[in-house]
């Protein structure tokens, strides 16, 4: 019998392989606009008629091609960018396997014109069918523009598979998107059947988010940042009161190449916590640049998943850099005094409130707003908010000393709407709910586990243990960085032995320990003496427990990277705190209060739970009628 096998002619073998990287419209600009930020251009142009299907075309200004190269170009396995495998390592570029033009060329008529800078003339290639039909010198820009018209003509079967127009320009503009989102230094602009649908301006990343999701969510961004050996985490997160009920603003990048992920996802989700309403996505716009040796992405031509060495490490990271940026940009929704017309309402100045800002006393009302829109400003503002709601209150507190300094009295006396709480006394408001009885105006606890306190517009509901690890941490942090704990020195000094990890650990960093109040000495072999211990210890915790619990709670942090201090102070934080179940005085409460709002960041325990939940009265009432 003959021998059956035969090579397949390289134009068929080239469409069998197109299948794999060319399976839309979007995958041809996906790959043309990624070959021309490749060449290095600052310009890049997308032009795309009736979704695609009868031309895509792509200019940039990049560093163009020689003749032979355009030619070359159109090969498999033609590329520029890796020489051997070991390059695969070290890759800097988002092509690298050299299919993209041939298989594209299979499928499609494709028009290349390119001119480097040092060349006169530029070079013209037509191509069909894999088959080059046409190439001449001509006159052409600096750079690289490249037609893909009528794709799939040679595979009807294909075009006759794709969607609907506005269904395959979704998927043009998604890649458009998050190539245009990974590259924000450059001029990017889109135009489907001669509209202009996306200009996009050099800029930062910032500038280029707004532009592609809109103005809206220029005062919802959240820079999030987190640097560490091997991984550099960068961009920018929503406010959680900036939802969706779908995905499509959640975006991850992986040394700038766009990647699914839901493993990362769930990282970023549990960073919210409970910040946000069930079934709702946050916006999200995160870079992770790692060492192109961690990370495989040479699994599939289009794939958009990606292995890491060390998966749970990249979870832990991101979910930490999240968390920071949620904490320390002062997030939680109905707190963000700049953005609740509510809260301006409540902040404008009462008769009483002017007169004390006249004669520059305790409860005055310093205005001084910034600008709409400015970050920094209304972060560092959001603070003053906080003491203004309480001035504001401390003007009908026994603090204010003066009865008759009460205000609204007059009006509230005509028509007092009552709030009863069973078993306790009738609780009077007016309307403006700017006047209690001094009984309800100091903090009290519920449960031993949370603190109420009021405000001149409703109240807050603290828990105690949240509330009270942020203010150690914040103490603990300012402790390690110049302001020492005092110490409280023992009796009798106590000695404890560890095992032989912990006291490693404990010499690693027992200076800073001793920031923190402890006055710990090495007493050979692995055991320490414990001279003294922090001077604002809860009653009840024994020192050598405490160290104990704190070394444990900093061994399992390390894993966070979260440095010598900041890791610290957590875990100090974490074991010192008070506990649910422990009752307070109203001293007590007073001062966890007073401290909480002094922190910089009061809505947060750094293990991320919330301090404190905000009733308003007006939200109350609807609720009830
Ligand atoms: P890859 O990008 O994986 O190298 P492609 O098939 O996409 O493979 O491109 C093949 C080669 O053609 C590239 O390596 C590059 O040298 C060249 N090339 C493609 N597009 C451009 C462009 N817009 N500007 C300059 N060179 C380009
Ligand atoms: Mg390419």
């Amino acid at each position: 019998m003959a021998d059956v096998i035969k090579l397949l002619p390289d134009s068929v073998a080239n469409q069998i392989a197109a299948g794999e990287v060319v399976q839309r419209p979007a995958s041809v600009v996906k790959e043309l606009l990624e070959n021309a930020v490749d060449a290095g251009a600052t310009k890049i142009q997308l032009i795309v008629k009736d979704a695609g299907k009868t031309l895509i075309q792509v200019i940039d200004n990049g560093c163009g091609m020689s003749e032979t190269d355009a030619r070359m170009s159109f090969e498999r396995h033609a590329t520029s960018k890796i020489r051997e495998a070991k390059d695969l390592f070290a890759l800097n570029t988002m092509g690298f396997r050299g299919e993209a033009l041939a298989s594209i060329a299979a499928v499609a008529q494709v028009e290349m014109r390119s001119r480097r800078a040092t060349d006169e003339l530029g070079v013209r290639i037509l191509v069909e069918d894999s088959t080059v039909k046409a190439q001449e010198a001509c006159q052409a820009p600096q750079g690289t523009s490249i037609s893909v018209k009528n794709l799939f003509y040679t595979v009807p079967a294909r075009r006759a598979f794709l969607k609907a127009d506005p269904v395959e320009t979704r998927h043009i503009m998604d890649e458009f998107q998050r190539v245009a989102m990974a590259n924000p230094d450059v001029f990017f602009s889109m135009h489907h059947n001669d509209s202009e649908i996306f200009h996009l301006p050099a800029g930062n990343l910032r500038q280029r988010v707004v532009k592609i999701f809109g103005e809206a969510v220029n005062k919802k961004l959240v820079p999030a940042e987190q640097e560490t050996d091997i991984l550099h985490i960068s961009g920018f997160v929503g406010k959680p009161d900036y939802v969706k009920k779908t995905r499509g603003e959640q975006l991850f990048f992986v040394n700038k190449r766009f990647i699914r992920s839901n493993y990362l996802h769930h990282a970023v989700m549990s960073a919210y916590e409970d910040l946000l309403p069930s079934d709702t996505y946050p916006l999200y716009v995160l870079f992770l640049d790692i060492d192109p040796a961690s990370v495989d992405i040479n699994v599939h031509p289009t794939k958009q998943e990606i292995k890491f060495d060390d998966e749970r490490l990249v979870y832990n990271f991101l979910k930490v850099a999240v968390r920071h940026a949620l904490g320390s940009h002062n997030v939680t929704p109905t707190l963000d005094f700049e953005q609740e017309p509510a809260f301006q309402q409540r902040l404008t100045p009462t008769p009483q409130m002017r007169q004390d800002r006249d004669s520059g006393s305790i409860g005055s009302y310093r205005p001084s707003r910034p600008e709409p829109g400015e970050d920094a400003a209304r972060h560092a503002s959001n603070l003053e908010h906080w003491e203004k709601l309480y001035k504001g209150l401390e003007l009908f507190g026994a603090s204010a000393g003066d009865p008759s300094r009460t205000m609204g009295d007059q009006d509230s006396k005509d028509n007092p709407p009552f709030i009863t709480r069973p078993g306790v006394e009738v609780l009077e408001m007016d309307d403006d709910a700017e006047t209690f009885s001094k009984g309800q105006r100091e903090p009290y606890q519920i449960h031993s586990q949370y603190i109420v306190s009021h405000l001149k517009s409703g109240f807050l509901l603290i828990d105690q243990q949240a509330a009270s690890e942020r203010v150690l941490y914040e103490r603990y942090l300012q402790a390690l960085e110049n302001q020492p704990i005092a110490t409280q020195k023992a009796l009798f000094p106590k000695t404890v032995e560890l095992s032989g990890a912990d006291a490693a650990l404990l010499r690693d960093i027992l200076e800073e320990v001793n920031c923190l109040g402890f006055e710990i000495a090495e007493f050979g072999g692995n055991t320490f003496a414990i001279h003294g211990s922090p001077a604002e210890l809860q009653e009840g915790i024994s020192e050598e427990m405490l160290l104990e619990k704190v070394l444990a709670q900093y061994k399992g942090n390390l894993e966070l990277q979260l440095g010598t201090r900041d890791n610290l102070a957590r875990s100090m934080a974490r074991n010192a705190a008070l506990r649910r179940g422990q009752t307070l005085n109203p001293q007590e409460m007073q001062d966890l209060v007073d401290r909480l709002f002094a922190c910089s960041v009061p809505y947060n325990s750094p293990s991320g739970r919330k301090c404190f939940i905000q009733f308003d009265l007006e939200d109350l009432q609807k609720q009830f009628s």
